[in-house]
């Protein structure tokens, strides 16, 4: 029992902390462990290459030219055009899109140098830096060891990838990336952090993981509230990485909260006012559906095809259903009697009387 206390104290703490913890707290290791045990290497399967865009895709690089694209001081690309891919020049310093973008699906092929040169991170590095903070690592880790938070596809020194799924120097490669933007409080504070997806080569590696900051060597650090669209940057890490066919689709932003309750106000009625509207209602004709209303302590239920669905009171006849955009209306007349019912549902009306 104690060590269940203590447990979830420390749950507790590091949920409410979780923003600002270092990478140890989250992980069970520092940043950049070479103790950490390494993914397991599973071989991708044959790509059909280069992967179309589809017909809603933002195509941000696509074999011809770097106009969509500008240096870290805003200038034109210094990146060049080799063969239909743009190579990351040493020296030249990140390449960013013109656009910025928040919650996106981005596809992106890449390819390290051949022949390889260089050990660990200094072999074919660069990376994908979604909103030019949160970065997914490019690496040459085909048969080169590194500390697992820093190969391909990490979330460089936070996650290492589930697998190591790297193909060969020389040959393409792809990301396809879920990135849902993190969001902040009006004052600045972290409402939900970064989420990302990867799948490299076609192999998850990414589930979903929560960045707790922007990705950096050797820090750790904690979110602070930027805008809600920065560009897209590819990282100069000193190596010839060449990048192709890089799109990407706009994602609407989601639901992120419950539904948007119903405007009206909820009003409280008595356990006799309640208990009027018990009853069996039937729609006329063909099928016949029924209507069965029950109350369970203080909630009225209406039961149809076998689901019990709770009405939340608007006024003494008009309900709400709580979970589902529908509406109840009961015919109740002067008298307090309840002789019928509208039933209000994803664009059918139906109109039932009482038969109980
Ligand atoms: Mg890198």
């Amino acid at each position: 029992m104690k060590t269940s206390v203590v447990v979830l104290t420390a749950l507790a703490a590091l949920t409410s902390s979780a923003a600002l913890a270092p990478a140890q707290s989250l992980t069970g290791f520092k940043a950049h462990d070479m103790s950490r045990p390494r993914p397991p290497v599973v071989q991708p399967a044959p790509q059909a290459l280069p992967v179309p865009p589809p017909a809603d895709a933002i195509v941000l690089f696509d074999g011809t030219d770097l106009s969509g694209w500008r240096s870290a001081d805003g200038g034109p690309a210094k990146w060049v055009i080799v063969d239909g891919a743009i190579e990351s020049v040493p020296g030249s310093g990140y390449l960013f899109s013109a656009r910025g973008f928040g919650d996106v699906q981005l596809h992106v092929e890449w390819a390290t140098p051949v022949p390889a040169r260089g050990t660990s991170q200094g072999r074919g590095n660069s990376g994908v830096f979604l909103m030019g903070l949160y970065e997914v690592q490019v690496l040459d880790s085909y048969q080169n060891d590194t500390y697992p938070d820093g190969q391909a596809a990490a979330i460089y020194g936070q996650y290492p990838p589930l697998v190591n799924a790297c193909r060969p120097p020389g040959e393409w490669q792809t990301y396809d990336i879920v990135f849902r933007r993190p969001r902040f409080h009006p004052d600045g504070g972290l409402a939900t952090p970064a989420r990302v997806t990867v799948f490299h080569n076609g192999i998850l590696v990414q589930d979903g993981v929560e960045p707790w900051g922007p990705t950096a060597w050797l820090q750790a650090q904690p979110y602070t509230a930027h805008a809600d669209r920065l560009p897209l940057g590819l990282q100069d890490h000193g190596n010839p990485v060449r990048y192709r066919n890089i799109w990407l689709r706009e994602l609407p932003e989601g639901p992120t909260t419950l539904p948007t309750p119903d405007p009206r106000p909820v009003v409280n009625l008595s356990l006799s006012q309640l208990e009027r509207y018990v009853g069996r209602y039937e729609v006329e004709g063909e099928g016949r559906s029924v209507y069965t209303v029950t109350l369970k302590g203080r909630t009225l239920l209406c039961a149809i095809g076998g689901r019990a669905l709770e009405l939340v009171p608007h006024s003494e006849g008009a309900f709400s259903l709580r979970w589902t955009a529908g509406d109840v209306d009961f015919d109740l007349k002067p008298d307090g009697t309840v002789t019928g019912l509208t039933f209000r549902l994803g664009g059918d009306t139906n109109t039932a009387t009482r038969v109980e």
